[in-house]
């Protein structure tokens, strides 16, 4: 059983849609097993996207992200990286497929509603980011 890291990004957040994220997840079989509403710091938001830290929208990509409060979890389930990037769709909601997360929410390229880790070793590292062992259960 794997499990992945997800945000529910601020865009989202503001519009009262974290069940409606939460009900795609748990349908799909992923189950949350810790979750918190956090509003990040500035210094949080740059660590955590350290990797785009030289894209030309990082500044802006970590102002969306300190803007308002987020939900950040930990998702369970069979193959659950992939599951959960499947789920949300591709990154420009332009390109996203029918039924995803950004095709029906995201606004933007950067504000897209969510955030999922691509890989186990981003997984691992993103969800010792904001959660220690205790917190999963
Ligand atoms: P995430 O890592 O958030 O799950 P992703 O893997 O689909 O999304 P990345 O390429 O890792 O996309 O980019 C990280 C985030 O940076 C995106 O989710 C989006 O919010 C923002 N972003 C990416 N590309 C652009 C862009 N061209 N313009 C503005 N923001 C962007
Ligand atoms: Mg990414």
């Amino acid at each position: 059983i794997e499990r992945t890291f997800s945000i529910i990004k601020p865009d989202a957040v503001r519009r009262n849609l974290i069940g409606k994220i939460l009900t795609k997840f748990e349908e799909a079989g992923l189950t949350p097993i810790a979750l918190k509403k956090i509003h990040m710091t500035r210094a949080q938001a740059e660590g955590f996207y350290a990797v785009h830290k030289e894209r030309p929208f990082f500044g802006e990509l970590v102002e969306q992200m300190i803007a308002s409060p987020v939900v950040v979890q930990v998702l369970e389930g069979e193959g659950a990286i992939l599951k959960n990037r499947e789920i949300m769709g591709a990154t420009n909601p332009a390109n996203a497929a029918e039924g995803t997360i950004r095709k029906e929410f995201a606004l933007s390229v950067g504000e897209n509603s969510v955030h999922g880790s691509d890989a186990p070793e981003t997984a691992a590292e993103e969800i010792k980011f904001f959660f220690s062992d205790d917190e999963l259960v």
